[in-house]
């Protein structure tokens, strides 16, 4: 646990990006993706908030222990937890956990449909189906949906709980061969199965890059992810196209550790990297050791007037961060990589070439979490 550097996390900030893209769908629920402890931020805080304060009565999970954990810790509310990777209903006692906690798992092949549909305790558990429409990843093969249809008729149940499928290329533009390919398979899915009597509760098909475009507005529910932790998921060439402008619900911010001038080729760190100019160096607390890669060497630090760049190679504990002569950067004080404003993230990937995703996802155990 480190003291002085720390990822604070402000519901109203969340609040604030639910209200936003509430009043812009109009229409859809909210099933709000928290997988990956939610994008780094913690799921069980995030949930609670969430379901408590805003109403979102949905959550979208990658593993079965990511929505164990949230069921175990958040035993009074009332949600839906969705699974949506980790399935293999060959595993002794994979379906039963499903059951007996009420969590939904997202059936994406037909072995493990088999299976769910055979189980006898799980007759009324609720179907759910996502479909491979282009992503060549997880989802039962439309080509199949006959066979599938005759494999949830024979079982004698008349409804699908929630169809789904997903995007390969939302953060691109949705107007491409590749997308509207997508959407138009989704479309025949959706009316093969009303041809055969099967009645569809739910739908959805878009992520935070299609619904910032506008796709997939008019099914029942939309599963946006890093949108709702603030940035934009477009790639920055058609940015433009995205109505969203969602504030950063994290600040992370780090402790100056130390700070003295240096002349210029002089040697610092591991490895004795020569500084390139004379300067103010700062010292700061935050290391891959806390998720700070060491592919971020190089990249632009800015908070408010103090301005500088990772010098030297990254280590494990810490940073060396060059700013100009005359800067004055306390030891001591506080130092913030990034805070609300999507721009401070967008200028730290656009440099590093990663993406926000990873960098949330990256962010270490050791740095505590705090919520305001
Ligand atoms: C992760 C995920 C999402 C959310 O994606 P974002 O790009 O973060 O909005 C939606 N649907 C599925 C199936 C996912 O795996």
């Amino acid at each position: 646990m480190r003291f002085g550097t720390q990822f604070i996390v402000y519901f109203d900030r969340l609040a604030h990006n639910v209200d936003l893209l509430r009043s812009h769908i109009k229409g859809p629920e909210i099933l709000f993706m928290v997988k990956a402890d939610g994008y780094g931020h913690g799921a069980i805080p995030l949930v609670e908030f969430a379901n408590r304060e805003l109403n979102i009565k949905e959550f979208g999970l990658a593993t079965l222990g990511e929505a164990l954990a949230l069921r175990q810790q958040l035993p009074s509310l009332n949600f839906e937890a969705y699974v949506f990777s980790d399935l293999n209903f060959s595993i002794p006692g994979m379906l039963e956990y499903y059951g007996e906690n009420r969590i939904l798992p997202v059936v994406h092949n037909e072995r493990d449909l088999k299976i769910f549909l055979g189980a006898p305790q799980l007759r009324h558990f609720p179907l759910i189906l996502k479909f491979n429409t282009g992503m060549n990843r997880l989802g039962l093969a439309p080509e199949r949906q006959e066979e599938i249809i005759k494999m949830i008729k024979q079982v004698g149940r008349t409804s699908i709980y929630h169809l789904m499928t997903h995007f390969a290329c939302a953060s691109l533009n949705m107007k491409n061969a590749q997308n509207q390919r997508q959407i138009a398979s989704f479309a025949a899915i959706k009316s093969q199965f009303k041809a055969a009597n099967i009645s569809i509760e739910r739908t959805s098909i878009s992520n935070s890059g299609a619904i910032e475009q506008n796709v997939g507005l008019d099914e029942t529910h939309i599963r946006p992810g890093l949108m709702l932790y603030g940035p934009s998921s477009l790639i920055p060439s058609i940015r433009s196209k995205s109505w969203w402008h969602g504030k950063v619900i994290s600040c992370f911010e780090t402790l100056v550790l130390n700070s003295f001038l240096v002349a210029k080729g002089q040697p610092i760190g591991y490895g004795g990297t020569p500084v390139k100019e004379a300067g103010v160096l700062g010292v700061l607390s935050v290391g891959y050791g806390d998720g700070f890669s060491t592919r971020y060497q190089g990249v632009t630090l800015k908070d408010g007037k103090l301005c500088g760049e990772v010098v030297g190679r990254v280590n494990m504990d810490m940073i060396q961060v060059l700013f100009p002569n005359g800067t004055e950067l306390d030891i001591g004080t506080n130092f913030k990589i990034w805070d609300e404003e999507e721009a401070q993230i967008e200028q730290f990937c656009k440099e590093t070439g990663v993406i926000p995703y990873e960098i949330f996802c990256q962010m270490g155990p050791r740095v505590p979490r705090y919520y305001k």
